[in-house]
């Protein structure tokens, strides 16, 4: 007789963004006449960059002779998007990181959710608190976690470090002593960076007291202040404490193209064992390559033309991040975020929570967010709004908030 595994009982009934679509179906179903416009799932709206389209292109005709086809990729990418990386992402920046330091992957979810196999069972997992969710649930599907907790009841082995409007939305050093903190900035849903000073604290911290930094880069791409790091690696120390995570779905659109990547230095190891042997052993194991065409257009995201034109892209989402930003505080909402992010963070009108916000935002206006509770006990009372729609879209949204 088989059995499941028990630990995924405790998760939610479904992930977030399930229930969110399941809702917006229901609704439109019902009212198949009315105009829903989604501020709500991060996906991207803006066609790939012409350069990348020229290098996908380029690579889909040489996969069709036999002098310049390519089967199974590398495990751990190809060296030619793998120096690309280590060279803007890294040396530009004056970090130190290295090409064989740098695993390519299918993209940053599922790095995420994997990388927590190679620490033990019993490791105790900081996260901040609201944040991605998919931190939570693969620890919780590996049996970290005694209890799960809903917004009423407690969970265990997970310390939430909430940030909140308190501590500007940055989380504290927490008073228990966790193995391995998740932290993500630009933060996801809150839309808050940590300067440099801020995470050279916690990165002290973790090397201090021998716990490994989990860092989401994801947003990076979106930071605009000065003081803000696009990288852990430009803190002091970095090396011996910390993994960064990198995806090429915000800063590229590569949300259905699919590639990421993680770094995990050659200096951070539990005794002798380097964390990079074990993740390369993983994904020797377990995967099988990013497919060679998305590489190449993963490498032209690096030309100077894709540069060019991501850095226009970008634009394009933090201007409707300003609009988003600026209409809801004209209309009286208080708002954070989308300054170095293209998450714009309000908090609910008249102490709804944040599921019936959710619910009265689409009956009366057809404007779908995230419920902040999704992410995190302290989103509650929160509301997520994303700037990855059209710009007529975005407009349009903010004109009906302001008619609600
Ligand atoms: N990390 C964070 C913080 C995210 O918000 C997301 C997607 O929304 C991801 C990772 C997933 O990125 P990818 O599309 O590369 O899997």
């Amino acid at each position: 007789m088989f059995k499941i595994n028990e630990d995924y009982l405790k998760l939610p009934g479904s992930y977030l963004f399930s229930t969110i679509a399941k809702k917006v179906s229901a609704f439109q179903a019902e009212n198949p006449d009315k105009k829903i416009i989604r501020l709500g799932i991060g996906d991207v709206t803006q066609p790939i960059a012409p350069s990348i389209i020229r290098a996908l292109h380029s690579a889909v005709d040489e996969m069709g002779e036999a002098e310049t086809f390519h089967g199974y990729a590398p495990d751990l990418g190809y060296a030619f998007l793998r120096d690309a990386i280590a060279e803007n992402d890294y040396h530009a920046r004056g970090c130190d990181v290295q090409a064989d330091e740098i695993f390519v992957s299918d993209g940053a979810k599922c790095d995420c959710s994997n990388i927590q196999e190679i620490f033990s069972s019993d490791c105790k997992i900081a996260v901040c608190d609201p944040v991605y969710p998919v931190y939570v649930d693969s620890n919780i599907m590996a049996g970290r976690g005694g209890t799960y907790s809903t917004l009423t009841e407690t969970f265990s082995d997970v310390i939430y470090m909430p940030a909140t409007e308190t501590n500007g939305f940055c989380p504290e050093i927490p008073d228990e002593t966790p193995d391995i903190i998740y932290l993500c900035s630009p933060n996801n849903p809150t839309g808050a960076a940590m300067t440099k000073g801020q995470l050279q604290v916690w990165v002290d911290y973790a090397n201090k007291v021998g716990a490994v930094i989990i860092y989401d880069a994801a947003y990076e791409a979106y930071i605009s202040e000065e003081n803000v790091p696009h990288s852990i690696y430009e803190c002091e120390g970095a090396r011996t404490c910390a993994i960064e995570l990198h995806s090429f779905s915000k800063n590229a659109g590569f949300t259905g193209l699919r590639l990421g990547y993680t770094v995990i230095p050659k200096d951070l190891k539990d005794g002798d064992v380097m964390l990079h042997s074990l993740w390369a052993r993983r994904h020797g194991t377990k995967y099988n390559g990013a497919p060679y065409i998305i590489q190449r257009a993963g490498e032209a995201v690096y030309s100077p033309e894709g540069k060019a034109e991501l850095k226009e892209q970008i634009a394009y989402y933090m201007k409707n991040a300003r609009v988003i930003y600026d209409g809801l505080k004209a209309a009286g909402y208080q708002v954070s975020g989308g300054v170095n992010s293209p998450y714009i963070w309000m908090k609910t009108p008249k102490g709804m929570t944040s599921w019936e916000f959710f619910d009265q935002l689409l009956k009366n206006v057809q404007v779908v967010g995230t419920p902040g509770s999704g992410f995190g006990p302290s989103g509650e009372g929160y509301f997520r709004l994303t700037a990855f729609g059209t710009y007529e879209n975005t407009v349009a949204a903010v004109e009906r908030f302001k008619s609600l």
